[in-house]
């Protein structure tokens, strides 16, 4: 390691972790201090005050719709200190797939500074039970775009603003996790050529790779999806040492072009190592033997994908990687033997201040407002970040060294246990709603836990949903649910109309359950789209700007994502009610 040791790195998270409400309050302290001078914080009459007690009762919890004005007139060019007192260095865009736009949030160097301070301490933790050794990494990564905002000030996705630091490669060499491919691969502007790439190299390095991995777990599967389509051809360029005529930006030819020599017999192997697999078991220890795990983000949205993953990764294991958000990092994985269903994070106490909104479950039926977006729950003060109590469900606010106070991320996790005094948290799902016509009340994670109960019917016939998104159409009375299905091939009307009766029946929401039973919410419609049209989704994201690394498929498509709606609707190739509930 260049800096410190690994060992390092678990005695100084050991060490902020001992006495975590300690370390909060200082870090708080920092914050208001570098920021002290910012209008927001000025407006709110903090008045030079760091102490938690006096910035919980002067500053206000907010949304990203309260920040929103502030953060605009910083992307228009406005350098007073708005949000802090250093100006901010760019702007990164979240994902927003499902609102269909992206969001404009604050970046800088302190971000940078946490986002591998949590690199390097997950690493530590992971590489202390699973050494890897030198080599290089096979990362799925991709810089996306970049634009200039009104002001100046460069526009791009959080892990764009990442790789492009100073600091991204020596970090990635201290975590010995180099990339397969050269930076030209990574910020091409054609992912799909970029995809190719990646493959490529990761094969031309296929001895010395230690691990696999990508920022979220979708990229992965995404890309050995790929690999399945394009393995052959691979081949012929490893064969004859020149690169496919696919590949056509100058740039990425030419530095892939200078890996390429030819390799006859380690095409062969390819290619014999392919040909035994079976439906493409284990194929990413087949081919990089050295691999020691895969890692990615697997938990939350990500989760309907471990499967295909663990089928790709054969035995090798698949670790979970952070917690954070375009806003913020929030904790580390550092039990990275748990299975990724079961992961949690254990919060760093000094890359930002933190608190949890108590969250209980109302009991019994209650009428959810017409424009309700988020899930109900009855909510009391914010707690600190070592009064959490375990078992119990909180959603997160954060303050940090990018700008944000208070800031509610509208992330509901639940308290796993105590790592030290800092809590381990996990991640159970994005409070906002996904499906509600009345009374009921459906989250991202009931829409999964629906598509995999019923996804069963379809292991017997040996097909798998690709991937899949949800819908309410009110254009009828009484509205129902539609879920948009992409499967890997084709099967009957008959399995298509029971797994349809299995969707309606899986969503378990009392809300939901009633109106069904009454009939204010019509049968559920199951619509299968065409191979293919999760891939148009994911490029008419990228199209807007959103990175293939940070991309997220939308679980949700309102009318407002008209776009995404057309593109769903025109590739529908069968359309099924259900018959549940049916009087
Ligand atoms: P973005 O706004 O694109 O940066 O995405 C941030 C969001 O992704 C977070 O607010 C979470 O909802 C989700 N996310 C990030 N890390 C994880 C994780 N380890 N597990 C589950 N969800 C995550």
């Amino acid at each position: 390691m260049r800096v410190v040791s690994l060992e390092g790195v678990i005695d100084e998270f050991e060490a902020l972790t001992k006495d975590a409400g300690r370390t909060q309050r200082e870090t708080l302290q920092k914050i208001l201090e570098q920021n002290g001078e910012a209008e927001y914080l000025q407006k709110f009459g903090l008045g030079g005050r760091t102490d938690p007690e006096s910035f919980k009762a002067s500053i206000p919890l907010a949304t990203h719709c309260d920040l929103e004005p502030y953060i605009q007139r910083i992307a228009d060019g406005d350098t007073s200190p708005v949000l802090t007192g250093k100006p901010i260095s760019s702007i990164s865009l979240s994902s927003g797939t499902t609102q269909g736009r992206p969001k404009f949030i604050p970046f800088n160097d302190e971000l940078v500074r946490t986002t591998m301070q949590i690199y390097r301490t997950s690493f530590a933790f992971r590489n202390r039970e699973y050494p890897i050794g030198n080599g290089k990494a096979l990362q799925f990564i991709y810089g996306s775009k970049q634009a200039k905002t009104k002001g100046g000030l460069i526009a791009t996705t959080a892990t764009t603003n990442v790789y492009r630091s100073e600091q991204f490669k020596p970090t990635m060499k201290d975590i010995q996790s180099q990339c397969t491919s050269p930076d030209e691969v990574i910020f091409g502007s054609d992912f799909q050529q970029s995809l190719y790439c990646h493959l490529l190299c990761g094969l031309i390095y296929s001895d010395e790779v230690q691990l696999v991995s990508s920022t979220f777990a979708h990229s992965i599967v995404h890309a050995f999806r790929t690999f399945e389509q394009v393995w052959e051809e691979l081949c012929t360029d490893i064969r004859e040492g020149v690169l496919s005529s696919r590949i056509t930006l100058p740039s990425v030819r030419e530095a892939v072009s200078k890996l390429l020599s030819p390799n006859p017999s380690l095409a062969d192997s390819i290619r014999s190592k392919c040909v035994r697999l079976s439906n493409w078991y284990g194929v990413i220890p087949g081919l990089w033997p050295n691999a020691k795990y895969v890692y990615g983000i697997m938990t939350g949205s990500m989760e309907p994908y471990s499967k295909k993953l663990r089928h790709y990764a054969g035995g090798l294991p698949l670790m979970s990687s952070d917690y954070g958000s375009s806003e913020g990092w929030i904790g580390a994985n550092v039990n990275p033997s748990v299975p990724p269903e079961l992961a949690s994070f254990a919060v760093l106490p000094d890359i930002g201040f933190f608190e949890f909104i108590p969250l209980e479950k109302p009991k019994g039926l209650q009428q959810l407002p017409k424009t309700a977006s988020t899930v109900h729950y009855t909510e009391s003060e914010p707690v600190g970040l070592t009064q959490v109590e375990v078992g119990k469900e909180y959603e997160i606010v954060i303050t940090n060294f990018a700008g944000l106070y208070r800031y509610r991320l509208g992330d509901v996790v639940r308290v796993a246990g105590f790592h030290n005094s800092t809590p381990e948290l996990q991640f159970i799902c994005r409070r906002s709603l996904v499906l509600s016509i009345n009374i009921d009340k459906n989250t991202e994670k009931d829409l999964q836990m629906v598509v995999q109960e019923a996804a069963k019917l379809l292991a017997a016939e040996k097909l798998e949903v690709v991937d899949f998104t949800s819908h309410v159409d009110t254009s009828t009375e009484p509205g129902h649910y539609v879920i948009f299905w992409e499967l890997s091939s084709d099967t009957t009307d008959e399995v298509l109309r029971s797994c349809c009766d299995i969707l309606d029946l899986s969503f378990i929401d009392a809300g939901y359950v009633g109106s069904r039973k009454t009939g204010a919410i019509g049968a559920l419609e199951l619509r299968v789209v065409r191979r293919g049209t999760f891939e148009k989704i994911l490029e008419h994201h990228l199209g807007l700007g959103s990175a293939l690394s940070q991309y997220k498929p939308p679980r949700f498509v309102g009318l407002s994502n008209s776009k995404v709606l057309q593109i769903l609707c025109r590739n529908v190739t069968g359309c099924y009610f259900s018959a549940a509930y049916a009087i």
